[in-house]
């Protein structure tokens, strides 16, 4: 029997590989430590807003997502037409990449780094162009800007880098967009954004306003603690954020979404109480393990990254008898989120334990 076939380039789209939960056990609290998620239940106020929309799941939502770019546009002081959410930011990685690239056309991004990339780009039948990141997970955005060609259409800069942690600095990001042609996107995906603590930090929004090519694409899935419910935006110039608006999936981001991305941004006071209290454990990590004899890349997110290269299985299978579920990458290393002080004291220990 003839089946009927995809296009050649789907069977060439890497595996997204989640980050596994945490298994339960009996007589220890396990922590999942795999996904980068928020380790803080949601605010009571987020909860209520969002319970608020379960009352209209017979209706769709608003597919303008008006109520949320108003209270976005506000907090920015960019124009709603500047504007475009998605169902998470990963699906606004798709939209653009489908939005701007020919069948061929070249995407240049930093390798290590969010394992998105290079399937939502064979998505798009693009070609993935990946520059290895330096030996201290920094993107090399002089490689990355050699790295342009004719074909490219889109260059993808994570800031900070998932999953190595360093974030660029605003100096060596103008430096590498005096480098791109006009007419090649630059994506600054901000995923991680809220969690930077460092001198000279990009300022997405200023650096937007000044090139037309700059789209930033941020979430509230990491500082803001709404992973589930999967909502994300851009801020690009009129003609990308509209062209973004256009292929997107119609009522991608849900009632409930959209109800608690609006609280999320009424309540940002407490909720960035708590980023803070993650960077706090995020330096308490870094230091207990300085003072374990391991060095991990600058982390500017909440995460950090083992490149332990053949021994990561190891520390994987360790992790996980001590009750945390981290996130390998085989033959490369391993991701830690930033959890629970509890699930952090965790890691300190086992890391006092093992040979760096
Ligand atoms: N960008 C980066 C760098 C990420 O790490 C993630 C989530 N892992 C995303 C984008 C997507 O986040 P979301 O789709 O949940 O908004």
């Amino acid at each position: 029997m003839a089946h009927p076939q995809p296009r050649s380039s789907v069977a060439a789209i890497p595996a997204y590989v989640p980050g596994k939960p945490s298994t339960p056990r009996e007589g220890l609290t396990t922590y999942k430590l795999s996904s980068n998620e928020n380790p803080y239940p949601p605010l009571p106020g987020v909860v209520e807003a969002a319970h608020g929309a379960v009352s209209v799941m017979n209706r769709y939502p608003d597919m303008g997502n008006s109520a949320l770019y108003a209270a976005l546009s506000a907090r920015l002081g960019v124009p709603v037409t500047h504007l475009a959410a998605g169902t998470g930011s990963v699906a606004l990685i798709y939209q653009l990449l489908t939005a701007f690239c020919e069948p061929g056309d070249e995407v240049v991004h930093a390798w290590r780094s969010f394992e998105a990339y290079p399937i939502a780009i064979t998505t798009a039948a693009a070609v993935s162009v990946p520059v290895p990141v330096a030996a201290d997970g920094r993107h090399d955005l002089d490689a990355m800007a050699a790295a342009i060609t004719d074909r490219t259409r889109v260059v993808l800069v994570c800031t900070p880098n998932n999953p190595t942690g360093p974030a660029v600095t605003q100096s060596d990001l103008d430096a590498f967009l005096a480098r791109v042609p006009e007419h090649v996107l630059v994506v600054v995906d901000e995923a991680y954004l809220e969690f930077v603590r460092m001198d000279d930090a990009v300022d997405g929004v200023a650096t937007y306003a000044r090139h037309p090519n700059v789209v930033l694409f941020r979430t509230f899935s990491k500082a803001y603690g709404l992973a589930g419910f999967r909502v994300g935006y851009a801020v690009a110039h009129d003609p990308v954020a509209a062209a973004l608006r256009a292929v997107s999936l119609p009522f991608g981001v849900s009632h409930v979404a959209q109800a608690a991305a609006i609280a999320s941004l009424e309540n940002e006071a407490a909720l960035l109480e708590r980023v803070d209290a993650l960077v706090a454990e995020r330096d308490r990590v870094v230091a207990g393990l300085a003072d374990a004899g391991w060095t991990v890349p600058e982390p500017q997110g909440n995460f950090v990254w083992f490149g332990l290269g053949p021994r990561t299985p190891e520390l994987t299978a360790v992790a996980e008898a001590a009750g945390i579920t981290v996130r390998p990458f085989a033959g490369e290393g391993v991701r830690v989120s930033i959890g629970e002080p509890e699930a952090n004291d965790r890691l300190l220990q086992l890391a006092r334990e093992l040979r760096p």
